[in-house]
């Protein structure tokens, strides 16, 4: 039995897309367009069934039919080909309706005897205009409809008074307009909602990027918090069990930055925070994470890369640092980091990794600042205990 479904499912599918197309806007228009032919082939088999039940004039039902052949599958090529996608709507969506106005007049013309029951097509049509056009085409359309419908009935009456009587002219364009009328304010009111829920998603989306943002970046400099630092690294440390490649982390930590505060103030101090963060960043590869760690402590996880390596891109940082001109309140301000550098190991957990940094951080403080030291070896105790749980993970 299965064997039997999967030709034919495919079968479908390759039907629909010789139909539909494979774009799924443009299948969307294309349905639209399928729907609005539905409507005037069941149009063309009404005046059919009025030409042999009425006797209605034979070369108007063959005019009309005709023009509903034309134009459902002239919309339907148009769409379909993609030949509408020049222009700015290429649903068509009013040059649709605008045909469908026409045509639907001309049934009303045709099937003089039921011809009441016909203006429902207009208020179908209308409701097509509501689900696919802006607010102004919509009462544009609604006083198209009744336009055209007024002039065919002033026409009618004109020719034939006898089949057209006025006062029944006069009653359908009232029902009509009575019908049009709310369902236009209908339209207005449920367009209105579209565009207030519009804007309410805009916004949400906006606010989720900030939140998005506050939740993993620090607002003043834009690196990565501490919470987002962490978590990363550890993914870090994860993936380098795999893939064995070595990576470092960068303890780093703004020397006398009390000092820079005290002499040019916390606002200069602040603008020498983003300075350093976006000379970090200029400095170090895409692949580097850098974190603000806490005040002026930053951590950076250099991938692929050795300790000395790293040693070299601090010392690269140093140079940058100063090179780049201070915050423009004071463009003489350099900043002078210490920085403690311990190479990862998956072997040795996060915390113990940055202990070392922060006990190599220590020492560069303490021989003098501005300068980066390496850290000890992770003590051979941490190594020991990774090594059972990873095997006790097997
Ligand atoms: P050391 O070389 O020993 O690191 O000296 P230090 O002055 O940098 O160290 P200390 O820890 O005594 O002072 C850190 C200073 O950094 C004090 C604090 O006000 C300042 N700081 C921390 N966060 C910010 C911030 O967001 N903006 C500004 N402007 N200053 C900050
Ligand atoms: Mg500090
Ligand atoms: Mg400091």
């Amino acid at each position: 039995m299965p064997e039997n479904n999967t030709p034919s499912l495919s079968g479908l599918a390759r039907l629909l897309n010789a139909v539909l197309g494979t774009d799924l806007l443009q299948r969307v228009r294309v349905s639209r367009a399928l729907m609005a032919a539905f409507v005037y082939a069941m149009g063309c088999l009404l005046c059919e069934f009025g030409l042999r039940q009425w006797q209605l004039p034979p070369m108007g039902v063959r005019l009309c039919q005709l023009s509903s052949v034309l134009a459902a599958s002239g919309m339907y090529l148009a769409v379909r080909t993609g030949w509408s996608l020049r222009f700015v709507d290429p649903s068509l969506a009013v040059a649709q309706i605008m045909v469908a106005q026409v045509a639907a007049a001309m049934v009303y013309a045709v099937m003089s005897p039921v011809r009441g029951a016909m203006l429902s097509l207009q208020v179908m049509i209308a409701l097509f205009a509501i689900s696919s056009l802006g607010l102004r085409a919509q009462l544009q359309m609604a006083g198209n409809a009744l336009l055209v419908m007024g002039l065919t009935m002033v026409a009618l009456t004109e020719l034939s008074p006898q089949t057209y009587a006025p006062a029944m002219e006069w009653t359908h364009f009232t029902v009509l307009l009575t019908v049009l009328a709310p369902v236009s304010l209908l339209g207005v009111q449920l367009t209105t909602m579209r565009a207030r829920l519009a804007t309410q998603k805009a916004a949400l989306e906006t606010a989720l990027d900030r939140i998005q943002t506050l939740v993993d970046k620090d607002e003043m400099t834009g690196l990565l918090n501490r919470r987002a630092m962490r978590d990363m690294a550890m993914h870090h440390l994860k993936l380098q069990s795999r893939s064995g490649d070595g990576s470092v982390l960068a303890l780093i930590d703004l020397d006398a930055f009390k000092r820079i505060n005290d002499l040019y103030g916390h606002a200069v101090g602040d603008d020498a925070l983003r300075l350093f963060a976006q000379e970090v960043c200029k400095v170090l590869r895409d692949t580097d994470l850098v974190a603000r760690w806490g005040g002026e402590e930053f951590l950076i996880l250099l991938t692929a890369t050795t300790a000395d390596q790293a040693l070299v891109a601090m010392d690269r940082v140093r140079d940058g640092l100063m090179k780049a001109e201070g915050p423009p309140q004071a463009p003489d301000l350099r900043v002078h980091f210490s920085a403690g550098v311990a190479e990862m190991t998956p072997l040795e957990p996060l915390d113990k990794a940055l202990e070392r940094a922060e006990a190599a951080l220590h020492r560069a403080k303490v021989l003098g600042r501005n300068r980066s030291e390496l850290a000890l070896e992770p003590a051979l105790s941490e190594v020991t205990a990774a090594l059972i749980k990873s095997t006790r993970a097997f």
